[in-house]
């Protein structure tokens, strides 16, 4: 969808310190050093008003509301990404886990994993904090 895609911003030129600036402190963690925000307490778990989530680095549009479900795993969780474009993801080998991590293609902002027991259509679950994103409501 060209209208989300025109908000997204040129963030490659961002110094850490810019980053600092400009984001508050929960999202920088997570999008800059992929701290992860504690469970049951990010503003957007609860949520199921209709609309899109985007990164809160960036403005790039991540994930819709039509594919949030109640996961119980205290995180915001999706099954689909909204555009194969701007989600990407790669292996995460820390804490002594493997996991695949979710990262904004755009700025490269960590914004959660991605597991393999999420429902149908496609038995994913996109377990993302709160802190790497922003809200815009409205039907998309
Ligand atoms: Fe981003």
């Amino acid at each position: 969808m060209d209208t989300a895609r025109s908000d997204t911003q040129d963030v490659s030129q961002l110094t850490d310190k810019d980053w600092r600036d400009r984001l508050d402190p929960d999202a920088y963690e997570v999008l800059r050093h992929a701290a992860t925000e504690r469970a049951f307490t990010g503003k957007f778990l609860d949520l199921k008003d209709d609309g899109v989530y985007h990164c809160a680095g960036c403005g790039a549009p991540l994930f819709s509301s039509d594919t949030k479900f109640d996961s119980h795993c205290g995180w915001p969780s999706f099954y689909e990404k909204l555009d194969s474009e701007n989600v990407i993801s790669r292996t995460d080998t820390s804490h002594g886990m493997v996991r695949t991590e979710v990262l904004c293609k755009n700025c490269g902002g960590h914004l959660g994993h991605v597991f393999e027991d999420g429902p149908k259509p496609t038995g994913l679950r996109y377990c993302i904090n709160s802190a790497a994103l922003g809200f815009k409501p409205g039907n998309d």
